[in-house]
């Protein structure tokens, strides 16, 4: 069976090199992520060309994710770093104002001080330095420290549970954005995504300067959360993006979002990824914790359509290793079954109950292929989200860009294909194909789902064909 949970790699100092990322293709990154946090515009171009040319090379449709920086809160600069015991007071202040106690520091968001709410707990570091805040004016906020631990300058500051005001997109990402559509980007995620509004933004943006990338919404802190089902309808994935969500959540109910989410993904048909810290040990050590993988397994178990390695990737020791472990956990939990949560979605539309059609026969039939004749990967997405069971599951698209996109569905494999006038033509060559490439033997029956009946017909069909 082939692997059906895709990877996605953050590509960094350690992976930078050609020769590495053809390799993490040979071992089976499917998406590469820039993570526009610390990546440089002339680095992000060179990465996509260098991504571009080692899959050619290799005929895969690997895609470029550019993660955009998001809103963020930040403290000022300091001249030297802050220790700070158990029981200091700090202050937070609008930039342009005096400290008013020896341990103050600005922050990059003048509304802060209107958005928090006294009694609330500050983070500080992702997850370094816990404060209270005790007392709130218009310019500034005192804090109270929780536990001790160093103040360094530029420090990201969560809020947990405070709502707050920051805008969609900042300069910064606007810029980024604009390099993602220059390089041709498959996908943008954008960073803490609050509501749906947020994802039309970002679309707009993207449509206003001729992108194709699909927008990934990055589920982050408790306002994505409440706004969960109109961002999963409006964006194209979800990133369950474990490590600030696990700040401003209690870490206990992680577990319990992340399933949900992968289940409401699942019903409303939307691609979902699991993100941060799978295998965070092994940025230093060759080998993953018991623990880690456990968290892998059960994120495959939950049937979501990608795991992504961060820091793991982009500055550990063991990039490649990496790789190999998730190949290897995601191989031996996909034998074992998994959730069902697709098996057991909603049909709520007429896509839907035709690709679930499609796949009661071809489940029901011993040795079958599913395959899918795609224009845009609409049809294919809506097959891969119900979770076929299939050994062989195909996607055929005229368009690379498709073809790159549905890098991100779970068990599909996509490939370029010119579509004929009419659908006899297109199946001919589909199976030929398949056939050359030994992905179908002679006879063999194949379950055949599309939305082109010929240039003119719109309609839905589902053939049964041996190849
Ligand atoms: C995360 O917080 O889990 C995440 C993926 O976002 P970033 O690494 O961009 O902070």
């Amino acid at each position: 069976m082939p692997r059906k949970t895709k990877l996605i790699v953050t590509l960094g100092p350690a992976t930078e090199k050609e020769e590495t990322i053809g390799e993490l293709l040979d071992a089976g990154a499917n998406i590469f992520r820039l993570n526009m946090s610390h990546a440089k515009h002339e680095w992000a171009r060179q990465m996509t060309r260098l991504i571009r040319r080692q899959s050619e090379q290799r005929n895969l449709h690997a895609a470029v994710l550019f993660d955009l920086t998001g809103p963020s809160i930040r403290t000022g600069d300091l001249d030297e770093p802050y220790e700070l015991n158990i029981g200091d007071l700090v202050e937070f202040r609008k930039a342009g104002t005096d400290p008013s106690i020896p341990l103050s520091t600005t922050v990059n968001y003048p509304g802060m001080m209107d958005d928090v709410v006294e009694g609330r707990t500050l983070v500080v570091d992702n997850g370094t330095l816990l404060m209270e805040i005790r007392t709130k004016k218009d310019d500034r906020i005192l804090c109270e420290v929780r536990n001790a631990g160093k103040l360094g300058s530029r420090r990201h500051i969560n809020l947990p549970g405070t709502r707050l005001n920051l805008p969609a997109m900042t300069d910064k990402d606007r810029k980024d954005l604009a390099l993602a559509v220059e390089c041709d980007a498959d996908f943008v995620a954008g960073s803490f995504v609050r509501d749906a509004a947020h994802v039309h933004e970002l679309r707009s943006a993207t449509d206003a300067l001729e992108g194709t990338a699909q927008i990934i919404a990055k589920i982050e802190d408790q306002e994505a959360v409440k706004h969960i089902d109109s961002i999963i309808h409006a964006a194209d994935g979800i990133m369950i993006a474990r490590g600030d969500l696990g700040i401003e959540v209690d870490f206990e109910d992680l577990p319990i979002l992340q399933r949900r989410i992968i289940k409401r993904c699942h019903e409303l048909s939307t691609r979902v990824i699991v993100a941060t810290q799978l295998l965070e040990s092994m940025v230093q050590n060759p080998t993953p914790t018991r623990a880690e993988v456990t968290d892998c397994s059960n994120a495959v178990y939950e049937e979501c359509d990608a795991l992504m390695l961060s820091g793991e990737t982009s500055i550990g020791k063991h990039p490649l290793r990496c790789v190999d472990a998730l190949v290897k956990i995601t191989r031996r939990i996909e034998r074992s079954g998994g959730l069902g949560y697709g098996q057991k979605a909603p049909l709520l539309d007429e896509r839907q109950k035709v690709a679930r059609a499609a796949i009661t026969l071809a489940d029901s039939l011993p040795d079958s292929l599913l395959i899918v004749l795609t224009r845009r990967g609409v049809l294919a997405n809506k097959v891969a989200m119900l979770r076929p069971r299939t050994r062989g599951f195909y996607a055929f698209t005229p368009k690379e860009t498709v073809c790159r996109q549905l890098s991100l569905n779970r068990g599909v494999k996509a490939f370029r294909l010119p579509f004929a006038a009419g659908m006899d033509e297109t199946i001919e060559r589909a199976t030929a194909f398949l056939l050359e490439h030994n992905h179908v033997r002679p006879g063999g029956p194949m379950i055949i789902v599309s939305d082109l009946l010929s240039d003119h017909i719109a309609a839905n069909s589902i053939l049964l064909h041996h190849a």
